[in-house]
């Protein structure tokens, strides 16, 4: 057998069945993706979280993960921030003609386990191969579905005023290690991403926390971002302490040395939960009792002053507007 991607592999002949049998369903089957018809069967109840996301991200393989784990993480964290429990997962992936089939392996294998982790199914997918140079290696469209749990549920534009904002840990990571990796830089301490399945975290604050008002991840654009996108929504202001983020040493010191703002750098297993103040401390002691909220903070203040602009107070008392950007810092993160 060939080692690498061939043409045939996407013509639904023999080539891609064997490609299907061999690789897919070895790592992704179940009994709903198993029966292999045109479509899947699958029964939730109630109100249903649907979210779809591509990964296109360069390089495929990065410290702390790769573009398999990251197209699982993304979509299952995306649906979590609706307070949902996601369930099932489509698949599709893009393969460029001589993709070798061993790191084509590597990734299913690595979606595999993420999807085990997360605890969800993979139910149905679609693989398709198209010519050199048409796509760069492989990239993966995943959509995830979810039983949304209690109403309302958090939304961005049900941020009030008083509400505490917290994040579970140090930002950067993500997006200075897809960068310094795909420019081959090294830095003394070297940068690991944080991608992560959020949604056990997620459930255990939803179950416990009765109305967390906003819940969303900073991944592309990062957390200034994020917190402008929920001002915008909510028409209120976002007051954010320097003083109290995280920013690990090492991402710290990568972003001054290529002049990167660590609050525009994305995240994969970070999340920003704005509640109401008095549950503030109940949060942070659930996301510290958990592997992906260790240094969990109280980060800053919703307010009413100037709707939808987010303020950072920084570490020497001054004040700074942190606006959104125009484009994209960095291509390609996720
Ligand atoms: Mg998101």
């Amino acid at each position: 057998m060939t080692s690498r991607v061939l043409l045939d592999h996407g013509s639904g002949g023999k080539a891609s069945q064997r490609l299907i049998a061999d690789l897919f369903l070895k790592y992704f089957g179940n009994p709903v993706l198993d029966q292999l018809d045109d479509a899947a069967c699958i029964s939730m109840p109630g109100e249903v979280a649907v979210s779809t996301d591509t990964f296109t991200v360069d390089p495929l393989f990065f410290p702390g993960g790769d573009i398999g784990s990251l197209a699982i993480h993304g979509t299952v964290n995306d649906v979590a921030m609706l307070g949902a429990k996601p369930r099932y997962l489509t698949v599709a992936c893009i393969l460029e003609e001589g993709l070798s089939l061993e790191c084509l392996e590597q990734i299913v294998l690595s979606m595999s386990r993420s999807a085990e982790k997360a605890g969800v199914k993979i139910v149905t997918g679609d693989t398709k191969v198209v010519p050199k140079g048409a796509v760069d290696k492989i990239f993966i469209n995943t959509t995830g579905l979810g039983i949304i749990g209690k109403r309302p549920f958090p939304q961005g534009h049900r941020a009030k005023e008083g509400d505490a904002v917290l994040i579970n840990g140090p930002v950067g990571d993500h997006g200075l290690t897809v960068l310094t990796c795909r420019e081959g830089l090294s830095f003394e301490t070297p940068v690991k991403s944080d991608s992560a399945p959020l949604n056990g975290l997620l459930f255990q604050l939803i179950e416990d926390i009765p109305d967390i008002h906003v819940l969303r991840d900073p991944t592309r654009g990062g957390l200034a971002t994020t917190l402008n996108e929920i001002a915008d929504q909510s028409q209120k202001s976002c007051l954010i302490n320097e003083d109290a983020l995280a920013i690990s040493p090492e991402v710290r010191e990568g972003c001054s040395l290529l002049g990167l703002d660590p609050l525009y750098l994305a995240n994969e297993g970070k999340f920003v939960s704005i509640l109401p103040e008095e549950w503030a401390h109940k949060a942070l002691e659930i996301m510290r009792n958990h592997e992906f909220g260790r240094q969990a903070k109280l980060i800053g203040r919703i307010g009413v002053d100037n709707p939808g602009r987010v303020t950072l107070k920084t570490a020497i008392g001054g004040y700074r507007i942190l606006n959104m950007l125009e484009g994209e810092q960095l291509p390609r993160i996720c």
